[in-house]
């Protein structure tokens, strides 16, 4: 069984969060600490770590986390202007909650994907 983190307390509305989507497979909820006019995490209910731990049992929620994301992106109302869809991966990916959640970003121009080395 992989280890709980705080999202999984968010999931379970044990602790306070501005949740915005949830169904039988995953949960969205707003960033604490958003990097832009809008950025929303979207997580499978299930606890999996990291893309690492990803199996063939989890591809309806993974496919989940992109449908949900294209409809909240348009309920957002930065669909048309354009967003970024981010999953960190471990300590090289910046992975700081080990419960897998792909951020959706948006409002604004994101610029380069990777500041430049
Ligand atoms: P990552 O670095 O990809 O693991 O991103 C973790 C994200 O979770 C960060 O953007 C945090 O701001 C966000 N976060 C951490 N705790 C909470 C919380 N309680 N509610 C909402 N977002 C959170």
């Amino acid at each position: 069984m992989a280890e709980e983190t705080i999202f999984s307390k968010i999931i379970r509305k044990e602790i306070p969060a501005d949740i915005i989507y949830k169904d039988d497979l995953v949960t969205a909820f707003r960033d604490i600490n958003p990097q832009a006019p809008t950025h929303i995490l979207i997580i499978p209910n299930k606890v999996i770590p990291t893309v690492r731990d990803v199996t063939a049992d989890d591809e309806a929620a993974m496919g989940r986390l992109f449908t949900v994301a294209a409809q909240i992106a348009r309920e957002e109302g930065v669909s048309d202007d354009g967003y970024r869809l981010i999953v960190n991966c471990g300590d090289h990916g910046g992975q700081e909650v080990y419960h897998i959640h792909m951020h959706l970003v948006g409002g604004r121009r994101l610029g380069r994907m990777l500041p430049q080395t």
